[in-house]
């Protein structure tokens, strides 16, 4: 049987153009939304990544103000920006493009954001918010990896979900999640033992290692959801993900593809994030 593959370009596609509208209702109230973009240095690859958050905000009509900093901006002036950014009413919500400077501690930098302006879900009062299953801002790309599953009608409710990965901004995160839609969970990392035959119970896998095509068909039940978090690039710009895609393919329900899978719910996610903020 052919899989479902999921298509995270339209999903991503149909939650931008419903926060276009719930945007467009806010502006003729007069609220306006504005998310402040700061990053530190010019790595090509966050550059890439706050170009296209920035393009995001401006389909849907959110103001983005960007802050391109120095590579040696010091931690204290980064912590005071954020500071400032926080006393200012008409910000709605704070990015800071990971990673940051080896000099610079990300945790610092996380807990100096407002938890009401914490888009990117990642501060401890967010987290808490999610462990204890109380409102907040969710992490961005396991929140993406709900609607793709939600949107595609893939029950979640009562499933076995073996979570590849345990990191603090997709393993662990996804895991409470999952948690929270009545699934049985299960995260794997890098000393479980016996990987391939937890994997194999899986109704739904979700795969987020940063091992390119490492999980092969003899991890995945004939007929389970595979979601493949993961994404590498090669010489020539070809993407792939941690699982490979054609020898697992045959053997799922429904299956992401990178590109096209995961990658462009994060984006959506954080638009959803701070439209959310106009209401925290
Ligand atoms: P991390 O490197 O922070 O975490 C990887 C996790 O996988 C760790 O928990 C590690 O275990 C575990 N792991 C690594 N190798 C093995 C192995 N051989 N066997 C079992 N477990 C293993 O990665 P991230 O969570 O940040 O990202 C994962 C992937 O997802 C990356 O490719 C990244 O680029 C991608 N990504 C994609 C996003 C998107 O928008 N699509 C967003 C974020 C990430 P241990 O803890 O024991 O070391």
């Amino acid at each position: 049987m052919e899989p479902l593959i999921i298509d995270g370009k339209r999903i991503s596609k149909e939650i931008k153009d419903e926060l276009k509208e719930k945007v467009a209702d806010y502006k003729k109230k007069g609220i306006e939304i504005t998310l402040a973009v700061i990053q530190i240095g010019d790595d090509p690859a966050s550059t890439v990544y706050v170009r296209n958050k920035k393009k995001a905000c401006e389909y849907i009509g959110i103001n983005s103000k960007s802050f391109e900093l120095p590579g040696d901006t010091s931690e204290k002036e980064l912590l005071e920006l954020l500071e400032r950014l926080n006393n200012d009413s008409s910000i709605n919500g704070i990015l800071v493009q990971l990673p940051v400077p080896d000099y610079i501690d990300p945790l610092k930098v996380i807990n100096t954001i407002s938890p009401s302006k914490d888009v990117d879900g990642f501060s401890p009062y967010s987290v808490g918010c999610l462990n204890l299953g109380e409102k907040g801002f969710l992490s961005c790309t396991p929140a993406g990896i709900v609607e793709l599953l939600k949107r595609s009608d893939i029950e979640i409710d009562g499933k076995h979900c073996v979570i590849m990965g345990r990191s603090n901004i997709v393993g662990k995160p996804m895991a409470s999640l999952m948690l929270n839609n009545n699934a049985t969970v299960t995260i794997t990392h890098s000393h479980t033992r016996n990987l391939k035959e937890i994997c194999k119970t899986a109704d739904i896998l979700i795969v987020a290692l940063g091992q390119k095509e490492f999980v092969t068909s003899e991890y995945v039940k004939e007929g389970a959801v595979v979601i493949d978090v993961g994404i590498h690039r090669d010489e020539n710009n070809k993407l792939s993900g941690d699982v490979l895609y054609d020898d697992v393919a045959p053997h799922c329900s429904a299956i992401t593809p990178v590109p096209g899978g995961v990658g462009p719910m994060t984006i959506a996610m954080l638009m959803y994030n701070c439209v959310e903020a106009v209401e925290i």
